[in-house]
């Protein structure tokens, strides 16, 4: 009886952080907003655990909707993906991204730019081309572009995947693997690509103070990062707790999170780092 009632909670509290569903939203609803400039870029600064210095941004992609407002991208990615739209979808956040971080740089701020692609953008062979020519034409230098691709997608990696982004490292564009920890790359992989960052999946940041098996994954991603080369960078710094915790363990190179700021449209980036100088120098 006390397993049932216990049982009966666990399932209650499932379903109360699963409903309600949300609308995921079809292929001829996304192709619109696609090509009717309907996506918007948001940036989420990534700053240097060492200095506070802002080093980059990442570019999390929304959509304006006319009617139903600001939409997340679990609302239209995994359409995208499933129907060809991400080749247009990630065409269009790259130029915009590119577009920005050159506007920036007019503006005195030397920021790299991520740009999440997914593992459908990598069957196409003229992708490596595609972006050095919008890199060219914003003037952007190739190693400010950073290109982050999840590890549960590297997983899954046809042939030509890892041949265009062998390509894409050769061509000094950044790559960075995202989400690490949920998926399972072989480390064979990790080397052989020469990924220059690996980002730890927020799942094992967010309250690692309070979890040892977190703060052990943590720990042993940031470490095996170092040992190839690689920037670390913890995401999902939620609070003052997380921010702390790391500083004083001083694991990753980079963080980024909440507590550092949410994603904000890229008119909001010159205030934000106004506020962010005072905050890093209190
Ligand atoms: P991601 O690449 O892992 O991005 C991190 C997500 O966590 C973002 O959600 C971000 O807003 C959120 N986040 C950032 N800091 C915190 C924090 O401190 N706490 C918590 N709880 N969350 C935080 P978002 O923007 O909803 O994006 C979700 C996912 O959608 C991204 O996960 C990425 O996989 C995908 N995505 C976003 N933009 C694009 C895009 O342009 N192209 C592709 N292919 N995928 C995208
Ligand atoms: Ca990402
Ligand atoms: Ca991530
Ligand atoms: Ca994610």
């Amino acid at each position: 009886e006390q397993l049932q009632r216990i049982l009966e909670q666990q399932l209650s509290f499932v379903v109360r952080e699963t409903a309600p569903a949300k609308k995921v939203y079809g292929p001829d609803e996304v192709r619109h907003a696609i090509h009717n400039g309907e996506l918007v870029n948001y940036y989420q600064p990534k700053v240097s655990s060492r200095t506070g210095e802002v080093v980059g941004v990442e570019t999390l992609v929304r959509w304006q909707h006319p009617v139903d407002g600001l939409v997340f991208p679990d609302q239209f990615i995994t359409t995208a993906e499933q129907s060809r739209l991400i080749d247009d979808l990630t065409r269009v956040v790259l130029i915009n991204a590119l577009k920005q971080c050159r506007g920036w740089r007019d503006d005195g701020l030397d920021l790299s730019v991520a740009v999440n692609i997914s593992m459908n953008n990598l069957n196409s062979l003229d992708f490596p081309d595609f972006i050095v020519d919008v890199a060219r034409t914003a003037a952007v230098e190739l190693p400010k572009l950073v290109l982050e691709i999840t590890e549960s997608q590297l997983m899954n990696n046809p042939v030509t995947a890892l041949d265009i982004l062998t390509r894409l490292r050769l061509k000094h564009i950044t790559l960075s693997i995202d989400d690490f920890g949920t998926g399972h790359s072989s480390l064979r992989q990790l080397r052989d690509i020469a990924f220059n960052e690996l980002k730890v999946d927020a799942g094992f940041v967010h309250g690692a103070s309070q979890s040892p098996s977190q703060r052990a994954i943590l720990r042993a991603s940031v470490d095996m990062a170092r040992g190839l080369g690689m920037q670390s960078v913890a995401e999902g710094v939620e609070n003052a707790d997380d921010w702390n915790f790391l500083l004083d363990l001083d694991l990753c190179d980079i963080m980024q999170g909440y507590f550092i700021a949410r994603p904000m449209p890229a008119s909001a980036m010159k205030d934000w780092m106004q506020e962010w100088e005072m905050r890093r120098h209190d």
